[in-house]
């Protein structure tokens, strides 16, 4: 059996209502805390900060509201909230929200304790001194990117049009909430940009070099959950029993990711949301995933005739060749019952920009863990084929 090492230090607080435990396991970091979310843009958010900064204050916690977080945060919003963590002086970051916020918490922890900004700690330049770092709380509102559980920190610098990660291992959070009834209010397509993130993060930790039997067994689960919740949640949008089945498959697909990797997809969705930041960051991989497994599926047949299997089980009788090469037309389907069948042309991509971002696609190092890697000529092609 192949060996594995498998890291994770985040205590995980699971379940609809545990939203109730966060002042009691604030205390234990101190006193004065930044809460760190997105603008209250809505009723809905409004009363889920409300409510929680009520839970911190009534127990008597000092509480700053950073609420300056963009989705796809930059640079200049993660220097602004560790002004604020300076100014008056916090002992603990509270991530409130998505992936922006939760990875915002943790670069702002960086950044407040560290000379520079969070751009200089990217994971290839410094890293930074894990005794100066404040302690993080993660408390999920979607499902999701997996930040909770993770040791990365995605940001965007809109000034070289890129976007890049702090990863380090003493980046995981301290604490994880996973309350799901605070997903309830999540809108419609950004659960399901968010889902799909989920399935994507499941897939390519399987493929990944990284892989284990205990990635694997935890990504085959999350994959079969978000085939049989997430079209369910998009029915309807308040179901507490899919929202909790899509927050167990996201934590799961998290500690994947943060044990295995990711690979083509993830690295070509990150140049697309660091040149066009406009794009949500489930929306860009729902557009690349098709011309990925195209380009993919006869590298890995197993993996890709599971995955065909999984999202149609009416598979099971053909040869893993036959149910692989089914495969990107099973993906196809699922993203249009998703509302995700889309193309770069739909989200304003410019066609004379392609070849610039197939040389941003090639930055990170993602693709090298694909079972295929691209060459720059293929890279293009797989832009021009999701255009
Ligand atoms: P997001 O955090 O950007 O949130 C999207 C929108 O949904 C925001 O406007 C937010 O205010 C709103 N929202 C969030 N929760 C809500 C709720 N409960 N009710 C109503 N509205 C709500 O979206 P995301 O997809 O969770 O995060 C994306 C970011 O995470 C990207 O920058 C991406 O690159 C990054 N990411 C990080 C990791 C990691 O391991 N750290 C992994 C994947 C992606």
């Amino acid at each position: 059996m192949k060996a594995f090492n498998f890291h994770q230090t985040t205590k995980i607080i699971f379940g609809s209502g545990k939203i109730s435990e966060l002042p009691e396991i604030a205390k234990t970091y101190g006193n004065k805390i930044l809460l760190v979310t997105t603008p209250a843009k809505g009723p809905d958010l409004e009363e889920q900060y409300k409510r929680v900064l009520n839970l911190l204050t009534y127990s008597g916690l000092e509480v700053t509201h950073f609420d300056g977080v963009i989705p796809n945060p930059t640079v200049a919003s993660i220097s602004a909230g560790a002004q604020m963590a300076k100014q008056y002086d916090v002992d603990l970051i509270i991530g409130l929200g998505g992936g922006s916020s939760m990875d915002s918490a943790k670069a702002i922890s960086v950044e407040a304790t560290h000379p520079g900004s969070s751009w200089d700690y990217l994971f290839y330049k410094d890293q930074p001194d894990p005794s100066k770092l404040l302690p993080v709380i993660a408390v999920s509102t979607t499902s999701g990117t997996g930040s909770q559980v993770t040791q990365v920190a995605v940001v965007t610098n809109p000034n070289v049009r890129d976007k890049s990660a702090l990863y380090n291992n003493i980046l995981y959070p301290q604490v994880c909430i996973i309350d799901p009834e605070l997903m309830k209010t999540v809108p419609r397509f950004v659960t399901a940009c968010t889902g799909f993130d989920v399935f994507c993060h499941a897939f390519e930790s399987l493929i990944h070099p990284a892989n284990s039997a205990y990635v694997n067994m935890m990504a085959w689960q999350a994959i079969t959950l978000v085939v049989e919740y997430l079209p369910q949640l998009l029915n309807e949008l308040d179901n507490l029993k899919a929202r909790e089945k899509m927050a167990w498959a996201d934590t799961m697909a998290g500690l994947c990711i943060a044990n295995a990797g990711v690979t083509l997809p993830h690295g070509m969705g990150m140049a697309i949301g660091g040149m066009y930041p406009h794009v949500a960051h489930g929306e860009a991989l729902a557009i690349l995933y098709p011309a990925f497994a195209e380009f993919t599926q006869s590298s890995d047949i197993h993996k890709f005739a599971k995955l065909a299997r999984i999202l149609n089980p009416k598979l099971n009788d053909l040869s893993d060749e036959n149910a692989a090469a089914q495969s990107t037309a099973e993906i196809t389907k699922f993203l249009k019952t998703v509302g995700l069948n889309i193309k770069l042309s739909d989200v304003r991509v410019p066609e004379e920009e392609l070849e610039a971002l197939a040389k941003q696609c090639m930055v990170l190092p993602d693709y090298k863990g694909n079972p295929r890697v691209a060459t720059a000529e293929e890279m293009l092609e797989l832009l021009r084929k999701s255009f």
